[in-house]
């Protein structure tokens, strides 16, 4: 395929992909016809979510990438803009939440969870910023959770505090990036239905999940597809004015009176 037609199919990346809500998402993006760059830690999940969306009649690679990687971040980056021309839009989703209460918090993983769900965000993002500075033009989401900007949670004070991190840093690089073309908005998740959720070590599980569903207005826990499609709207042009806000995705959960 040469430079010029490429061009006319718009390139996401996403982190985090071969699972959860990073999964849909590319899967959503692969629906609407962008050109997916699917990338995570997990090799077979990945590179089987790329073949599904080729299937599905979309244009998808899978990539391995850590996202605690700061060389590997920027060389996928140049890798996709020297094959495709341009990356139009970053989707940093990897995260994990593990329990740990505070007196087993050691340096090591309260760095592990922040090297990741913020500093991961960051590497990623700064890696696609100059080819997005350059053509004027970019849309960046960062995935956040309803523990960053509405609850606590128990066992997850570094996690909360990482995702709490996202919201300054969409805050602080929507401020900075906005004359150049670029929106930088966040989601923040609710209780979503993925492996993260239904762990039962690390968080909610199963009889959780279930147990949380009917204290939600909408009667019922998320799923990945519902957050692909506020991912992809607030990538999309219908979003166009919209920049530096973090989007409380949970059902109503955060909102109702006790
Ligand atoms: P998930 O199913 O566990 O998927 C997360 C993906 O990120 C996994 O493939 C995971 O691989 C990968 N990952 C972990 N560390 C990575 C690294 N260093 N570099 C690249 N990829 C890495 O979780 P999810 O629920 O879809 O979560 C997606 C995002 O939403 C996360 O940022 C999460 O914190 C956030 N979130 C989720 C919920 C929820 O209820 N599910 C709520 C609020 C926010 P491994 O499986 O090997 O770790």
């Amino acid at each position: 395929m040469s430079m010029t037609s490429s061009r006319t199919q718009k390139v996401v990346v996403v982190t985090g992909a071969g699972i959860g809500i990073g999964r849909a998402t590319a899967k959503a993006f692969g629906a609407l016809d962008y050109r997916v760059i699917v990338t995570d830690v997990l090799q077979a999940e990945g590179e089987m979510v790329a073949a599904q969306i080729r299937e599905a009649g979309g244009q998808a690679e899978f990539y391995p990438l850590d996202v605690r990687d700061t060389n590997a971040c920027n060389g996928l980056v140049a890798t996709v803009e020297k094959k495709y021309g341009a990356i139009d839009s970053v989707i940093a989703n990897a995260g994990i939440a593990h329990r740990v209460p505070l007196d087993e918090l050691t340096d090591e993983k309260w760095d592990l969870t922040m090297d990741i769900d913020l500093k991961g965000v960051f590497r990623i993002i700064r890696a696609a910023l100059p080819g997005m500075k350059q053509r004027k033009s970019g849309s960046i989401v960062a995935v956040s959770s309803i523990m960053g900007v509405a609850y606590g949670w128990d066992e997850h004070a570094h996690y909360s505090a990482a995702k709490a991190g996202v919201v300054g840093l969409v805050r602080g690089l929507a401020v900075e990036l906005g004359r150049h073309g670029i929106r930088v908005n966040g989601l923040a998740p609710g209780f979503i239905r993925t492996a993260q959720a239904l762990s039962e070590q690390h968080s909610k599980g199963e009889a959780g999940l279930q147990a949380v569903s009917a204290s939600i207005p909408l009667g019922r826990v998320g799923e990945p597809e519902d957050m692909a499609d506020v991912i992809t709207f607030m990538v999309s042009d219908k979003a166009r004015y919209l920049t530096g806000q973090t989007i409380l995705v949970d059902g109503g959960l955060a909102i109702q009176s006790h």
